[in-house]
């Protein structure tokens, strides 16, 4: 592309954003090709690329849920990324601890910023050993050195017990907030472990440590609020429901920037739903299934609830794992559309099935390519892509002519 070559969809997408360009190919004849490309501003292009090659991760953390994995499951599901290119993409967390300089050009080069990065502590020696990566650079330093160049972060920290939390909370939380406004948000999230996690060498944090990493979250909230005007540092919603305290009310959470984080997610969909009410069709008595990425899956049943008396519908959550891009990646938005199709093919016993609507482009492809009408013929029920429920049950459209339900 004007004498670069492609590396990946990053270049595809910066080095075409021009109106005019030079585009060399080699077609798999051999053949070559050269053309001088003029389009008008916003006209796509119509080239569909393969999904990216992701980036291993360079960390063996203990509380890695790729290791949380049983054995015998689809040989992707081991696939641990850390990748910053999707974590500019679509808000997957990196650690940065495997950037090469060509990458930390990149990054400044195309202004990949915001980025979300997992902190989990400043102290580098604690991140080291909780990454379990010796060779993990010193992330203050790291991240005050993109900052110059104008990059900004969501970042998050893993809480875990008796590493992480206690004084190691707050000099992080001090940390991060002497970066300044490069620093856009911090969330605490308790660590969630599955029985085959290393539980021998890491544990979840107790109701009384998510309490006491409430009170440093409130109190440091408190402070940026005064200067920012905004809480700045936000607890996970799990971290909320397992110290046994009160969710804040939904304003709170502003944009609501961290929510595919699990960080205020349960106030966004309850607020949206209630924006709704009086508007659902009649769902009484039919079985929907809510799919969604691992991430939101644990916090489904409270917003369910307040869905569930709005529509008089039978909600089954159904959390898919993403066998493309590796258990590591939770967010629903990544989720391939043969995910999908396994956990639904098969289920007669449903009405209506709703996607995330992030899972899909513009042209509803799925991020594996497969086309959402496709999907809609290969399974027993109706689907809707959805952002929020109340879209798609007030009044949302059907993908497809699969037979199916109207309210
Ligand atoms: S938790 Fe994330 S950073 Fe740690 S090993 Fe797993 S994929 Fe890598």
């Amino acid at each position: 592309m004007n004498g670069r070559p492609l590396e990946d969809f990053l270049d595809w997408e910066f080095l075409t954003a021009e109106d005019a360009f030079m585009l060399r190919a080699r077609l798999p004849s051999g053949e070559e090709l050269e053309c001088d490309i003029e389009r008008p501003e916003g006209m796509p292009m119509g080239l569909t690329l393969e999904p990216p090659r992701i980036r291993r991760c360079a960390n063996h953390c203990d509380f890695c849920f790729v290791d949380g994995n049983p054995t015998g499951l689809r040989a992707n599901l081991y696939i641990r990324d850390d990748d910053y290119r999707l974590s500019f993409r679509y808000g997957n967390f990196a650690t940065l601890t495997n950037l090469k300089p060509k990458d930390e050009a990149r990054i400044v080069e195309y202004r990949l910023s915001p980025l979300y990065v997992s902190v989990h502590a400043t102290d580098p020696v604690v991140r080291r050993w909780l990454l379990r990566n010796p060779e993990a650079p010193a992330i203050v330093p790291q991240l005050a050195r993109f900052a110059e160049q104008g990059i900004r972060f969501h970042t998050q920290v893993v809480l875990i017990s008796g590493i992480n939390d206690g004084a190691q909370l707050e000099r992080t939380l001090g940390d991060l907030h002497g970066l300044g406004d490069a620093v856009l948000s911090v969330s605490v999230v308790p660590v969630a472990l599955t029985e085959f996690s290393k539980h021998h060498l890491v544990a979840e944090p107790t109701a009384a440590q998510c309490r006491a990493a409430l009170e440093a979250v409130e109190r440091w909230a408190a402070r940026a609020m005064a200067e920012r005007g905004q809480p700045w540092v936000y607890g996970a919603d799990d971290l909320y429901l397992q110290a046994g305290a009160p969710l804040p009310a939904a304003a709170w959470y502003g944009e609501f920037e961290q929510r595919e984080n699990g960080v205020g997610a349960v106030r966004y969909l309850q607020t949206r739903i209630a924006q709704s009410a009086g508007r659902y069709g009649d769902w009484a008595g039919k079985r929907i299934a809510v799919t969604t990425g691992t991430a939101m899956g644990r916090l489904m049943p409270q917003v369910l609830t307040d869905l569930a008396a709005e529509t008089g519908a039978r909600f089954e959550i159904i959390a898919l794992e993403n066998d493309l891009f590796g258990a590591s990646v939770t967010t629903a938005g990544l989720l391939p559309g043969a995910a999908f199709q396994r956990a639904l093919a098969d289920r007669h016993d449903l009405d209506l099935a709703l996607l995330p609507a992030e899972a899909v482009n513009d042209d509803l492809l799925f991020t594996d390519d497969l086309d959402a009408h496709v999907l809609a013929e290969r399974v027993p029920m109706e689907i809707r892509f959805s952002y929020d429920f109340a879209d798609a049950l007030a009044g949302g459209q059907a993908v497809g002519a699969s037979a199916g339900v109207e309210p």
